[in-house]
């Protein structure tokens, strides 16, 4: 097939054998040391044989004080055999791999790095919120030195090159905007003091590198603040950069008071920054790098075959799918698992300083685990419920070669996820149900739908293990006059309608969806919430969205507020002790969800029965879709250790050992 995305490219003088890379992100799987485990090697490893012709690691620490997560670093010798054996393994793998250097300034807090934060100008990032120190001019030829340091730590461990962190804010960045640069000494003022800081480190990597030895440099084409870079003045840098010696562009945007132009949420155009680099194609000669929601190969084909850029980063659709580019060079585009940008297993859970993981993708961050096997004992397995949790039950089951057949209720696969794709912008999230529909069907699983399990069904499919993946229901607590009260989902789905002024109660995710989807649709929307604010569960992204839409849509928050009954005409709350009434036509119950265990009277004498997601406790859909997974390919072999609830003493956490 004619593609522009498999043909070679070359950086300087390496020569990449496609045009996709993986991005560097952060995953949190290095130690507190810097140094990689073998989680974090696996990872690598799996998306260099997965196809992908370059992989950059995530930011690599240049000291201690600059790091922002706990990411690795190459900061000091130590650290160059253990990644020695990274990039041995990445290369045998088929893939070049540059390393990500980089040093956080001011966007980190003395709490990670057990020091003041440093920066060019002692003004606070208005995120992190610390009194950056002033660099000196010593402190900064230090700074550029560990760089050039760093670089040769990664050459002596085999890397193929380095990308230096000039985006997102970081100390680079810092140093390049006038923003955040207000100094009036040799490192400030006009561009070309701004940019002596990234220049001085790009000489020093040099002289310690040599011009043999691959030097990408990452930029935020537009840094979305108010005072801010813009691609104009980036265009600039981007010549200078050029000139001193840098071989790839790497175009990305934004800074921490901009994140979400840093990792665009559900919603953002596909490709959105190919504008931005493209601008910087027409003022340079040597090749430019693209980010930003390039979900699959066509996106980026068109923008190779446009003209825009010459290499593609891959984000968090490589954690979705490592196996993209094998996929697209084979001929089966159509079975990648796109990512549906749910934020939920990378980014929300990076931000708590935990190791990253992908919704979509249970076995992300596990790869060194390597937990589809064939089973030992083959089993005839049933799942009830066609939520993410039983079909990834399923999906895992099959692979290890068990029978399995999924039974769902409603005419839908899905469950509770498919109806969470409902409210405005997160229709993407369907893409995930289609994937595991599709994959079920070509490892030989039956789906059965409008099949609610009964006794006879149960008897008729005989399984030697039941999966109960059943879900969750709404919540109804006992309040006067509930019953006149209609639930969330209902309503999402259409099942019900609502009149023109509608209470919502709890403004948690169900909640504030639902609230955003009725107000789009016309209503008169009033979310009353017990805590001190809505939307709590939702990813920073997407939370950020919600509330600007609720004020653009009028949409009136009550907090603090208990509701105490529903009346005809309206709901009465207390609020700070006070009694009213808040007049409505109709009253939308989002108070949360309870698993949903009705079905299980009907399994009987099923032995060996092992529940997963919303059946358990109503949890998120991550958590969901990893237990289901994990519950899957642990059927007929050793246990795994996954925690799981259940006071029937049939019911066996999913994965407990039964052979
Ligand atoms: Fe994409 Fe969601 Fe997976 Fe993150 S967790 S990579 S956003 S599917």
């Amino acid at each position: 097939m004619s593609s522009t995305l498999l043909s070679p490219l070359r950086v300087g003088t390496l020569e990449l054998k496609n045009r996709m890379a993986v991005a560097p992100m952060v995953t949190c799987y290095c130690d507190d040391d810097g140094m990689p485990t073998e989680q974090y090697i696996a990872y690598h490893e799996a998306r260099a044989r997965g196809g992908f012709g370059l992989i950059i690691t995530e930011n690599y620490a240049v000291d201690p004080s600059g790091r922002g997560f706990w990411c690795g670093g190459l900061w000091k010798d130590e650290q160059i055999a253990p990644h020695s054996e990274l990039a041995r393994r990445v290369h045998a793998a088929g893939a070049k791999i540059f390393v990500q250097l980089y040093h956080c300034g001011r966007q980190t807090s003395s709490a990670i790095i057990g020091a003041q934060p440093v920066a060019p100008s002692p003004l606070p990032c208005p995120v992190m919120g610390e009194q950056p120190h002033e660099l000196t001019q010593a402190e900064i030829a230090t700074i550029i030195g560990q760089f050039g340091d760093a670089a040769h730590r990664a050459q002596q461990a085999g890397f193929d090159g380095v990308e230096v962190h000039g985006a997102h804010g970081y100390l680079i960045a810092e140093f390049m905007s006038a923003y955040s640069n207000k100094r009036t000494d040799a490192y400030g003022g006009p561009l070309v003091n701004r940019l002596r800081f990234p220049l001085g480190i790009i000489a020093d990597i040099r002289a310690k590198c040599g011009f043999d030895f691959a030097v990408s440099f990452r930029i935020s084409a537009d840094e979305f603040v108010i005072g801010g870079r813009d691609i104009t003045e980036t265009k600039a840098i981007c010549r200078n950069l050029e000139a001193a010696g840098v071989n790839l562009l790497h175009i990305s945007a934004g800074t921490y008071e901009s994140t979400r132009v840093i990792i665009p949420p559900l919603g953002t155009p596909y490709g959105w920054l190919a504008g931005y680099a493209a601008e910087v194609k027409q003022v340079v000669h040597i090749p430019v790098q693209v980010v930003g929601r390039i979900k699959d190969p066509e996106i980026a084909e068109d923008i190779l075959g446009a003209g825009q850029a010459d290499l593609i980063s891959f984000g968090r659709a490589s954690l979705a799918d490592p196996d993209l580019p094998r996929k697209y060079l084979e001929g089966h585009a159509g079975r990648i698992r796109q990512c549906i940008g749910c934020n939920q297993g990378c980014i929300d859970i990076l931000f708590q300083n935990k190791p990253i993981r992908c919704l979509v993708n249970p076995t992300c961050g596990y790869e060194a685990a390597q937990e589809v096997r064939p089973a030992a004992i083959l089993k005839r397995v049933l799942v009830v419920g066609g939520g993410p949790g039983g079909l990834e039950a399923a999906r895992g089951a099959a692979l290890c070669g068990h029978d399995v057949v999924v039974h769902e209720r409603s005419n839908r696969l899905g469950g509770n996820f498919w109806v969470g794709a409902i409210p405005p912008g997160k229709g993407e999230l369907t893409s995930y149900i289609t994937w595991l529909g599709e994959e079920l069907d070509r490892l030989g699983v039956r789906v059965v739908l409008n099949s609610a399990v009964t006794a006879e069904v149960v008897a008729a499919e005989h399984p030697d293990v039941v999966v109960f993946a059943a879900g969750a229901r709404h919540v109804r607590p006992q309040l006067p006059g509930i019953g006149t009260a209609v639930e969330a989902c209902d309503v999402l789905t259409g099942r019900t309608s609502v009149g023109h002024r509608v209470v919502v109660a709890g403004g948690g995710m169900i909640g504030s969806e639902t609230a955003l989807y009725l107000a789009t649709i016309g209503r008169d929307v009033t979310i009353v919430e017990q805590r001190e604010a809505v939307a709590l569960e939702e990813g920073g992204a997407r939370r950020e969205y919600l509330l600007e839409e609720f004020d653009r849509r009028h949409v009136r928050i009550v907090v603090d507020a208990t509701i105490t009954g529903f009346v005809k005409g309206g709901v009465q709350v207390v609020q700070a002790g006070t009694q009213h009434t808040l007049e409505c036509d109709s009253v939308v119950l989002a108070l949360g969800m309870a698993p949903d265990r009705a079905a299980l009277e009907a399994l009987g004498s099923v032995g060996d029965i092992r529940m997963v997601g919303d059946a358990v406790e109503a949890a998120d859909a991550l958590k969901a879709s990893r237990d289901g997974f994990l519950c899957g390919v642990s059927i007929g072999r050793e246990p795994v250790d996954l925690p799981m609830a259940g006071t029937d003493p049939r019911l066996v956490p999913a994965g407990s050992p039964r052979h």
